[in-house]
């Protein structure tokens, strides 16, 4: 274990790492800072029942990185961090496990916001939230977002505009075939925009009940989800789970784009160099899945949260993958690395802009 830490914080430039435990409560927590140059840290709380501590600090620095990444490409003053809760969620929550988290992000005076992730509420950010200021994304009758699904999948249609527009020179969706994978709470926002718009949509749901809602609602197609991923479309959406593009998937699409919410769609970053060489123009999950954090993020601001206002700039992904586009074809490099050059590019601008402030008078 000697230096395994302080390695594995060097080889990405991490600033913190902050254990926390409350052992009464059986609590366990880690929250990893990855990078401030653009602003405080901002990322979710996940609670899981981690196999090993390892496996938890090795999740929460990789999902701390990942926000700096998604902030920064998003335009977001705001740099990446994450907290992870060791714990299954369906068995091992209480109120407590969530105030005194919440009690450890107060402690840090603001250097992380925080919001909602994979195994935890609305709910439990409610109950933080009376420990510290810094949760900011809240259900409504907070003042908050609320569920932040509807505007990922705004984002997820902006960014698909996007693609369209750069592979047919028309952002438009009418007429377009599309398949959707997983019509859970951002799959089925995106069919509502994808309908609306005129789209020649088709549907898959391990979940036969939501198959038969959206169908009926929308009057769209279904097939079986072994079969959703390999239709002839313009467009392939996952939004169910990750690692959907791998070398196994890739030689069989039949789509010219694939643009959808679901988290780490890569199984490899290798599997985004496959896809560049099969002409598939990839929206990076990272791009064009951040409207939720936009609108937590938009809490922030003074007057607090303003759906007109947050909604506009979720609009802007469309924008963000457009520049994600362009520096993949004038560098003739796949679209995973353009969207971290492009964050890249703006920490870069943001350290820039951080040493000439020093010379204020
Ligand atoms: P969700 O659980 O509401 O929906 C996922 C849906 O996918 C479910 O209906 C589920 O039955 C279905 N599904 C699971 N496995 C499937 C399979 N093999 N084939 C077809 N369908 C399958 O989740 P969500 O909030 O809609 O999120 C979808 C994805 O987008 C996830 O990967 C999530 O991490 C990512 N994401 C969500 C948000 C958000 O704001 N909710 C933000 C960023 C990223």
């Amino acid at each position: 274990m000697e230096g395994a830490i302080f390695e594995a914080m060097a080889a990405y430039g991490y600033e913190n790492v902050f254990f926390c435990q409350e052992k009464e409560l059986g609590l366990r927590a880690i929250i990893v800072i990855h990078d401030t140059t653009l602003g405080p840290a901002a990322g979710g709380v996940r609670m899981k029942p981690y196999g090993t501590e390892a496996e938890a600090l090795e999740d929460a620095l990789r999902l701390a990185r990942s926000m700096t990444y998604k902030n920064a490409a998003a335009g977001l003053k705001y740099g990446g961090g994450k907290c992870v809760v060791i714990g299954d969620p369906r068995r091992e929550k209480t109120e407590a496990m969530f105030q005194a988290p919440g009690r450890f992000i107060d402690r840090l005076g603001g250097l992380f916001l925080t919001g909602p992730d994979s195994g935890t509420t609305l709910h439990d950010m409610e109950i933080m939230r009376l420990e510290t200021p810094y949760v900011v994304t809240l259900p409504e009758s907070w003042g908050g977002p609320g569920d932040s699904a509807p505007a990922t999948a705004f984002g997820v249609f902006q960014g698909m505009r996007a693609c369209l527009k750069a592979v047919y020179g028309s952002a438009d969706v009418q007429g377009r075939p599309v398949a959707v994978q997983g019509v859970g709470a951002v799959g089925k926002g995106v069919v509502k925009y994808l309908v609306e718009g005129g789209a020649r949509v088709t549907i898959a749901d391990i979940d036969e009940e939501s198959v038969r809602a959206i169908s009926s609602q929308y009057g769209v197609e279904a097939v079986s989800p072994e079969e959703i991923a390999y239709l002839d479309v313009d467009v392939y959406c996952p939004c169910a789970m990750g690692g959907t593009l791998s070398k196994r998937s890739i030689p069989e699409l039949r789509c010219k784009i694939v643009c959808g919410s679901a988290n780490n769609q890569l199984a490899h970053d290798s599997d985004g160099e496959l896809l560049h060489r099969r002409d598939i123009l990839y929206a990076p999950d990272y791009i064009v899945n951040a409207g939720g954090v936009i609108c937590g993020l938009d809490s922030l601001n003074p007057g607090g949260f303003n759906r007109e206002r947050a909604m506009e700039k979720v609009g802007r992904l469309y924008e963000a993958m457009e520049s994600v586009i362009a520096i993949a074809r004038e560098r003739q490099i796949p679209t995973y690395r353009a969207a971290d050059l492009l964050a890249e590019q703006r920490i870069a601008e943001g350290r820039l802009l951080k040493r000439l402030s020093n010379y204020k008078i």
